[in-house]
């Protein structure tokens, strides 16, 4: 199947930072009919094309997803309410509430007849003891059963993840569904408090950087580990599974380029040539020891894995950060990208 099929293709999620990038990605590649779904105000979304078809709905009720999914061919699932772990820690209640847009998407999407839904899950389905040592193994698929994953965020993830596989088996509604790891770049969160590692790094950089501070803070002891996915390889991974006629099974998107936030902080500060004085908080937030992708499976059904170098990433995402702090813009800034 090509996403260049004719029929109208869905994005949920529009106008936050996937999202955005996705429909922009969707129109470059020459797609007519793209509608752009999300719950925020137009002019809070982090992109916004005029190309597109926009529409502010909630996706937590039934009748909006009708509305979203009305004559689609493909729905991207990308809506949720979700941000880094400082937001994920301190709200599982929200963060399980996303089941209900999954679930009515999911609905709307077989009464409309959908040829192919999209879900975007994400690394926190992986079982907790599976990466309680920051010099963790990749995380292989079959790493989310027996089933311990994130409290509230993971579980509501590995639950959805569940739904699309039965409404395949049920009702045939075809499904994709990738676990996303770590998202990072340009047109993203980066304050506010639902803002992940690197775009919060970028800011507390940039913000020492324009004021002339010269410490920063990092949540944990900077030992913990992950791996981090720049937006274009997530765009690619995204349109490479949904066009797949064989990946009809979860799947890693995600980097294999394991670091320490230390030496993610070491990265930001070359990127912006200087050196800050770390103070440490081992109170805040800093989820699981270890994290990173096992890309066995990709490399196999699709021959290919995330490959933009962290250093590459972290310098674009940081010189957008930079730009927007110095320039005034706050996090609701509108990015009219039309
Ligand atoms: P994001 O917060 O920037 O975008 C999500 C969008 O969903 C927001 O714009 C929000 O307004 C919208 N939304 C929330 N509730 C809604 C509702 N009721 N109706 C309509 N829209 C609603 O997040 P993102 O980083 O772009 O992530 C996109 C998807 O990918 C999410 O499902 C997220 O869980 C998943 N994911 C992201 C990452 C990552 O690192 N960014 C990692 C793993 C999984």
């Amino acid at each position: 199947m090509s996403t260049n099929t004719p029929g109208t293709v869905v994005v949920c999620g529009a106008g936050g930072f996937i999202g955005g990038h996705l429909v922009g990605d969707l129109l470059r590649r020459g797609h007519g009919r793209v509608r752009a779904v999300d719950i925020k105000p137009l002019e809070r979304w982090y992109q916004r094309f005029p190309e597109a078809d926009n529409l502010v709905l909630d996706l937590r009720r039934i009748d909006d997803c009708r509305q979203a999914a009305r004559g689609a061919a493909i729905v991207y699932n990308l809506a949720a309410d979700m941000g880094g772990m400082g937001f994920i820690e301190n709200n599982k209640a929200l963060c399980m509430l996303s089941v209900l847009i999954n679930t009515h998407l999911l609905l709307a999407s077989r009464e409309a007849g959908v040829e192919r839904f999209f879900f975007s899950s994400s690394a926190c389905v992986y079982a907790h003891d599976k990466q309680v040592d920051p010099n963790v193994e990749g995380l292989k698929e079959e790493d989310a059963y027996p089933a311990m994953p994130e409290d509230g965020y993971g579980w509501e993830k590995l639950f959805s993840e569940r739904m699309c596989r039965h409404f395949t088996e049920d009702f045939g509604l075809a499904t994709r569904v990738v676990r996303y790891h770590n998202v990072y770049g340009p047109h993203g969160t980066y304050d506010g408090g639902r803002e992940k590692a690197p775009a919060a790094l970028c800011r507390k950089v940039a913000t020492a950087v324009l004021g002339g501070s010269r410490t920063i803070e990092i949540w944990g002891t900077g030992e913990q580990t992950r791996s981090f996915t720049y937006i274009d390889d997530c765009l690619y991974g995204t349109r490479a599974v949904l066009e797949s006629d064989t990946v009809t099974f979860p799947i890693n998107v995600g980097s294999s380029e394991k670091v320490s936030i230390n030496q993610l902080v070491d990265i930001v500060e070359q990127v912006a040539g200087v050196r800050l004085e770390r103070r440490y908080n081992p109170a805040a937030p800093k989820g699981v020891n270890g994290r990173n992708s096992d890309n066995t499976l990709i490399k196999r059904v699709l021959g290919w894995e995330p490959g933009v170098p962290l250093r590459v990433g972290m310098e674009r995402t940081y010189r957008w950060i930079f730009d927007e702090i110095k320039s005034g813009r706050s996090v609701d800034a509108v990015v009219n990208a039309g």
